[in-house]
Order: structure tokens, then sequence, then C-alpha cells
């Protein structure tokens, strides 16, 4: 016979896990099935992973770049690569038990083994079945893989996590987070490393203020930019390197090529029509507002939702938004994810932060006339005592006849840390005035957004 939850989780990664946990507070029945490792794409192959190895980079700067300015005669007697990977990997052990204690401590069951829709209250899991009033799908995506000859001799991010020695020359292929991200750490680490791009800029939804920085700063820097690249054929040769050729004819011999085109959501496999979901062309999953799928009883969270936003800390928030409009009767039963000014940080070499409209779309929304912009360009303090000087580039996009504060960016040493709380006070509604209002911390970067005149 079926075993019987209230709630059962599908998927034990950044949504699933977060829902199955609240709802599990909240006092139902909960099951969280996880076909892998416990904490999905985030924990294993992703967000932590992937900062513990840009931590590695920014020390490899601040020895290399930054020390001798400083006054350290610092000799750097090696690197070792499977040394950052093994902290990396005993990091993320401890990660995994932490989150199989609390899932313990909440009272969730956890299954292992890879879940199929038998209908749209029952899953199969190893040949057993499972039964819930209510079942949230939260599979995320899986990288994709260019559809070219020879594409099979690349690796993708999950194989970039898997590389036990440090590649010496290296293509990155795509223009996303990902892309940059990887040729960021794997550039400062010490690889000879090419980025390929298709158009004539990475991060191309991103406002051009922040990432001509980066290409300014890639330019002086590394990793090397390469633009108007599609990406045509990838060859062994006869010594065991790579190279791919491009559309346009450029060819380049490398150790490693590394796709990092986007990512499919992995909706594929688990029999979703059985329980009458339904998902686009490519795959994501149709949601409505309160992430109900188009079956009763079954919701969707994370990188599978058709045009969701696709990082950890939103999957998290949705996931337990729903818990609590599912199983906490205290709360409006109308309770729902706010998907609007999500704050995001791309891990590049300087990092960007962003919040809200780019400049061109708060024009496309407000009219030219109703948009006034703010920007403030210096050296970072830290570089600017060293002949490594680099450009901190910051804008307020403000709307309307009170300065709505609709869009905030920025490039530079320690832009990641400055976001958190300005996303707050934009989540609040803040004008410029209210951030002129502010009393600036000195010296910090971030009091250049509060002094922008
Ligand atoms: P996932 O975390 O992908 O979890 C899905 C889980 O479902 C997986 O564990 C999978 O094994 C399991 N599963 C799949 N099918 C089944 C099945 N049938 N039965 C049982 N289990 C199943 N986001 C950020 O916010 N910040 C970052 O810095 C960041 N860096 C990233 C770096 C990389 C390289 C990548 C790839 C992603 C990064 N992201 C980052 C994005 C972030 O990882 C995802 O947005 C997030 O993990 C999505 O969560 P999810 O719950 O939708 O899916
Ligand atoms: P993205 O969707 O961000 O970017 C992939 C880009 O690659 C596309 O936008 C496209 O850019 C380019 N591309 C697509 N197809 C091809 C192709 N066939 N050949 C060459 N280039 C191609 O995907 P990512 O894989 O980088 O990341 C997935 C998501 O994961 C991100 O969007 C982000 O939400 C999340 N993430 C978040 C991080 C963070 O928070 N720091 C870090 C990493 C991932 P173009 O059209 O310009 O060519």
């Amino acid at each position: 016979m079926a075993q019987h939850f209230d709630y059962i989780a599908i998927g034990g990664g950044s949504g699933g896990i977060a829902s199955a946990n609240r709802a599990a507070m909240r006092g139902a029945k909960v099951a969280l099935i996880e076909a892998k490792h416990m904490g999905g794409t985030c924990v294993n192959v992703g967000c932590v992973p992937k900062k513990v190895m840009w931590h590695g980079a920014q020390i490899a700067e601040a020895i290399n770049a930054y020390a001798p300015d400083y006054g350290f005669d610092v000799e750097l007697k090696g690197f070792s690569w499977a040394k950052l990977v093994e902290s990396r990997e005993a990091y993320i052990g401890r990660i995994h038990q932490g989150y199989n204690k609390y899932l313990s401590s909440n009272g969730v069951t956890v299954i292992n083994g890879f879940a199929k829709f038998v209908d749209n209250k029952t899953v199969e899991v190893n040949g057993e079945l499972y039964t819930a009033d209510h079942i949230l799908v939260a599979v995320g995506g899986r990288p994709t893989i260019p559809n070219i000859p020879g594409a099979e001799l690349g690796i993708d991010s999950n194989g970039f996590f898997e590389l036990d020695a440090q590649p010496k020359r290296v293509a990155v292929v795509g223009a996303g987070y990902i892309a940059v991200e990887i040729a960021g750490v794997l550039h400062s680490l010490g690889t000879e490393t090419h980025l390929f791009v298709r158009k004539n800029k990475p991060l191309r939804t991103f406002d051009p203020y922040i990432v001509d920085t980066l290409i300014d700063i890639m330019a002086k820097e590394g990793p090397t930019l390469h633009t108007e690249c599609t990406p045509k054929e990838v060859v062994k040769e006869s010594d065991g390197s790579l190279t791919i050729h491009f559309e346009n004819g450029h060819s380049q011999n490398v150790d490693e090529v590394i796709w990092a085109i986007g990512r499919t959501p992995t909706t594929d496999k688990i029999n979703l029509a059985a329980a009458g979901v339904e998902v686009t062309e490519a795959g994501y999953v149709k949601v409505d507002e309160f992430q109900n799928t188009t079956a009763e009883n079954v919701y969707a969270v994370g990188d599978i939702i058709e045009n969701g936003i696709e990082l950890t800390p939103v999957a998290v928030k949705a996931g337990r938004i729903l818990s609590e409009r599912l199983f906490n009767k205290e709360l409006p039963d109308d309770l729902k994810m706010d998907y609007e000014l999500v704050p995001t940080v791309v891990f590049s070499h300087p990092p960007i932060g962003t919040i809200g409209l780019t400049e061109q779309q708060a024009i496309d929304q407000y009219g030219s006339d109703n948009v006034k912009v703010y920007k403030s360009s210096f050296a970072a303090m830290y570089t600017a005592v060293t002949q490594h000087r680099q450009a901190c580039n910051m804008m307020l996009v403000c709307a309307g006849e009170d300065e709505k504060v609709v869009g905030l960016h920025g490039i530079g040493f320690t832009v990641d840390e400055m976001l958190q709380g300005f996303a707050v006070a934009m989540k609040m509604g803040a004008t410029k005035a209210d951030f002129d209002a502010v009393v600036a911390i000195h010296p910090t970067g971030s009091e250049e957004f509060v002094t922008m005149t």
C-alpha cells in the first residue's frame, strides 16, 4: 500500500528543501524526494562550490596584483588546485550534514531516488508508491550542450567542478553568469582563459554602463574576450588537446572546452503528463502567480518554472511562501511570491550587482522625460594605492517626479556585499531624496550610492 503524506516535495535542492522544511514546521507530514545529493545544484555544483573557487581566485589576485604595493614581499611557492577542491568538497560535506540534521529535526521523511508521477496525487520511487494531498515539483535544471559536432568533447559547469587538476588553457563558451564567473576564476588562478561569446558582449541583459566596464577591465586584466564567435565544431588533436572552431573562421587550441550556454529544465523524465502538468516547448512548467501548475494540487518552484528567475533565494522564497499558503492557517490564502526587484550578483572580477531596471528598461517603462540617471565612477581605494587601479562604477536609475529609485547597478571591489540593504530600501519604495537623506559611511565604496549628484 502507498505511504501517504500531506505534502511531497520532489527535488532536494534550494526550492524543495526550503518548502519541505517550512511545511513540516507548520505541522504537515512531509516527504522530500532527492535523486542525487541533498542541496541540489546550488550546494553541489552551483553557488557554493563556485563561490569557494571565487574566493580562491580573490586570494590569488590579492597576492599577485595587490600585495607588493602594500609592502608585502610575497613569494608564491605554488598553488594546489587539488587542495582547494579538497577544502571545497569537505565544506560541502558539512553542508550536507547540516541539511540532513535540520530536515530530520523538522520530522521530514527523506526518500532517496528518482520520482515519477503516476497521477496528480501519486509518485513512484524505486518501485514504491507514495501519495500526497499536495505535491511540489522542484527538480531544477541541467547544463545545455550545443548541438554541434564534437560537443561531447567539452565539459559543462558540472564537469568544471569535477576537474581534479588545473587545466592550462581553456575556452569558455557562453555569455551569461556561469561563463563570466568560470572564466574569471580560471584566469585569476593562472589558467590561460578565452571567453567566447556569440554576440558583441557578455551579460547583454545587464546595463551597458556596467557591462562595458567589465569589458574594459577584461581587456586590461583578462580573461581574453572573443566576440561574434558562434561555436561550429570541436576536434580532438593527436596530442589530446582540443581545437574549437567558430563560424567566423576563428579557431582556438586548448586543453578544455567549457560550455556555459544556459540550462535546460529537467522535467522531461518525470512523467508530468500523467499528473496533467503542462510544460512549455522548452520544458518549463506553466504556473500561475501562486505556483499552481495546470494540475490540481501540484505546484512548481525554482529553475523549472516558466518566466522564472534562476536564483537560489528565489527558489527558496517561493518554496517557503507556498508552504505558508498551504499549511499556515493564520496567513491569508492569497499569499504569493513577489518576483519584482530581485537583487542579484555576478561573481565576476570585479563583481557586478544589480537591482531593478536598466536605464533603457526604465525609459521604455516611464518615458525618457521621466527617467533620471545618476552615475559615479572612481578607482576602488583597495586598488587605488597600487599599480593595479581598478574601476568601480555605480549608477542609480530614478523615475517619476519623486525620483523613485527603480534601478541600482554597480561593478567593482566588494559590490557583491553592498546590495542587500539597498534592496530593502528599494522594496520599500525609496526615492533619491531618501538616499540623499542618509549619512554616508566613510571611507567605503557603498557611500557613493548615497552621495550621487
Ligand atoms: P535545484 O537546486 O537544481 O534542485 C533540484 C534537485 O532535484 C536536484 O538535487 C536534483 O537531483 C533533484 N531531482 C531532479 N529530478 C528529480 C526526480 N525526478 N526525483 C527526485 N529528485 C530529482 N544562484 C544564486 O542565487 N547565486 C549563485 O551564486 C548561483 N551560482 C550558480 C552557479 C552555477 C554554476 C549554477 C549551475 C547555478 C548557480 N545558481 C546561483 C543558480 C542556483 O543554483 C539555482 O537557481 C537553484 O539551485 C535552483 O533551485 P531549484 O530548487 O529550482 O533546483
Ligand atoms: P544564462 O542563461 O544566464 O546565459 C547563457 C547565455 O549563453 C545566453 O544568454 C546566450 O547569450 C549564450 N548562448 C546561448 N546559446 C548559445 C550557443 N548555442 N552558443 C553560444 N552562446 C550561447 O545561462 P547560464 O548557464 O550562465 O546560467 C543559468 C542561470 O543560472 C543564470 O541565468 C542565473 O540565473 C543562474 N546563475 C546565477 C549565478 C549568480 O547568481 N551569481 C551564477 C550562475 C548561474 P547571448 O544571447 O548573448 O549569446
